[in-house]
């Protein structure tokens, strides 16, 4: 299984992290994808992918909730990164409506100007939408010549959203949100196309139950890859062996 998604440079992780990777490659988890927050994340992130260069994997990006005032300086350092050194991904990028609305117009630019960024430097994207999949969805689909690949990560939209998505080409991450018991999610599972979805955490945020509320962490990953089994009337080795391969085809194309 690959985490296509997590945050594991976070504080919530700093004193048990040998037992973290232990306890993820115990249950199959062999590849993390780390997307970056903004400047203050960086050191913190590349830290962790040196300490096992075999297990973590960055990507480069500036997080829709650090949009703000000096959101320029913020795009024109993850650039330099972006330039300087090997990403796997520009991430995490999009627009969240749900704390504020005052960057609005700025996370646009911003998403856009990044999407830019993946299709010149031939990256996937991994793709926020928070009360905003109509807004990401519409502006992936207007800058789709071919070039953009990626996640739409925390995916928990319709059916004609899902529709939408595949038709771009593009990727669903599942993640936590999927074991809430939230019948709609689970039927729209039920219709993604087999090679359209990859798994994610999100850790530490939106643990899958029994761990709601508590501290996500990549060895959680089985739990999302039943749920959506069952959701899919499908068994977990199929999940399993579907959503390596997709993470596979986007993330590492090239080895
Ligand atoms: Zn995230």
């Amino acid at each position: 299984m690959i985490d296509t998604h997590a945050h594991l440079y976070l504080k919530d992780f700093e004193d048990d992290q040998d037992q973290l990777i232990e306890k993820a490659l115990e249950v199959g988890v062999k590849k993390v994808l780390l997307p970056n927050i903004n400047r203050s994340t960086v050191e913190a992130l590349h830290n962790l992918c040196d300490y096992n260069t075999s297990f973590y994997f960055p990507m480069m990006g500036v997080h829709p909730c650090y949009i703000k005032e000096d959101y320029l300086e913020e795009l024109a350092a993850a650039r330099k990164l972006l330039e300087n050194q090997k990403y796997y991904g520009v991430g995490e990028i999009g627009i969240d409506l749900y704390w504020d609305k005052t960057f609005e117009d700025e996370q646009k630019e911003a998403f856009r100007t990044q999407l830019e960024w993946a299709k010149e430097m031939q990256l996937p994207v991994s793709i926020h939408s928070r009360n905003a999949l109509k807004h990401t969805i519409a502006i992936a689909e207007e800058l789709q010549d071919g070039n953009l690949t990626g996640v739409f990560h925390c995916f928990n939209g319709s059916k004609k959203q899902a529709k939408r998505i595949m038709n771009l080409g593009m990727k669903m991450g599942i993640g936590g949100v999927i074991t809430y018991g939230i019948s709609g999610m689970e039927v729209v599972m039920s219709f993604i196309e087999s090679g359209a979805y990859v798994l994610e955490t999100d850790a530490p945020y939106l643990g899958p139950q029994p761990h709601k509320g508590k501290r996500n962490e990549s060895s959680y990953l089985p739990l999302i890859a039943n749920k959506i089994a069952e959701c899919r009337n499908e068994t977990l080795e199929k999940v399993i062996e579907d959503s390596s391969k997709t993470a596979t085809l986007v993330f590492f194309k090239e080895q």
